[in-house]
């Protein structure tokens, strides 16, 4: 026998997002509390599309500025050069640290962007209520999770580069305004993607089966 699909939220359940216990709210559906851990329920995250964008529209303007502006300071006895993320990555490249800018190009212009452009995609296909590849959807929403603990990346290769510099004592690095651009991108799309409730992406395929 095959098992039954059967959604908590058609039968009036509840789950707790801290503690994962599933409750019967009873008919009231405002400013239920879980009755184990005392956390707000709620049948989806509340005001999940409008918030996603918020953080996202945030994450994008930032993005810019994060390009654009100087990731790193550094002064020798010759003289100050400024480096943004891209002319960081085309000096790591031309001074043959390949591997070195493989990492910087990837962690911080590609995988940014393909994050902004996922969740995007995302948002505009469950606004749309679309019912196209919800499994492959949601995968992609897991992948962007997974993705958002290693964007952190950067600020390492950052940290990594100073210690190096600073080891040769003539020269000193600092970051650049991009940096904190940069790092509020990387929080920006990780809130954007806990805001975001993969749910939505079945909705409309379970409303669809009757
Ligand atoms: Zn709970």
């Amino acid at each position: 026998m095959k098992p039954q699909a059967v959604t908590a939220a058609r039968r009036g359940l509840l789950a707790c997002h801290v503690c994962m216990l599933v409750s019967h709210p009873g008919r009231e559906l405002d400013h239920v509390c879980c009755p184990r851990c005392g956390a707000a329920l709620h049948v989806r995250k509340p005001d999940s599309i409008a918030r996603t964008w918020a953080f996202l529209s945030a994450a994008i303007i930032l993005y810019i500025p994060a390009n654009v502006l100087p990731m790193t300071d550094v002064r020798t006895l010759f003289g100050n050069t400024e480096d943004t993320i891209m002319s960081g990555v085309v000096y790591l490249w031309t001074s043959g640290s390949w591997p070195l800018a493989v990492i910087v190009f990837v962690a911080s212009i590609m995988v940014p962007m393909l994050k902004i452009m996922a969740l995007v995609f995302l948002l505009v296909s469950v606004q749309m209520r679309s019912v196209w590849q919800p499994v492959q959807r949601t995968r992609l929403y897991r992948l962007i999770e997974l993705v958002g603990r290693w964007s952190m990346l950067d600020i390492f290769v950052i940290a990594f580069l100073v210690a190096l510099v600073q080891l040769r004592a003539l020269a000193t690095i600092k970051a650049g305004p991009a940096a904190a651009c940069f790092g509020a991108v990387v929080v920006l799309t990780m809130c954007a993607t806990l805001s975001f409730d993969p749910r939505l992406i079945w909705d409309p395929v379970e409303d669809d089966h009757g």
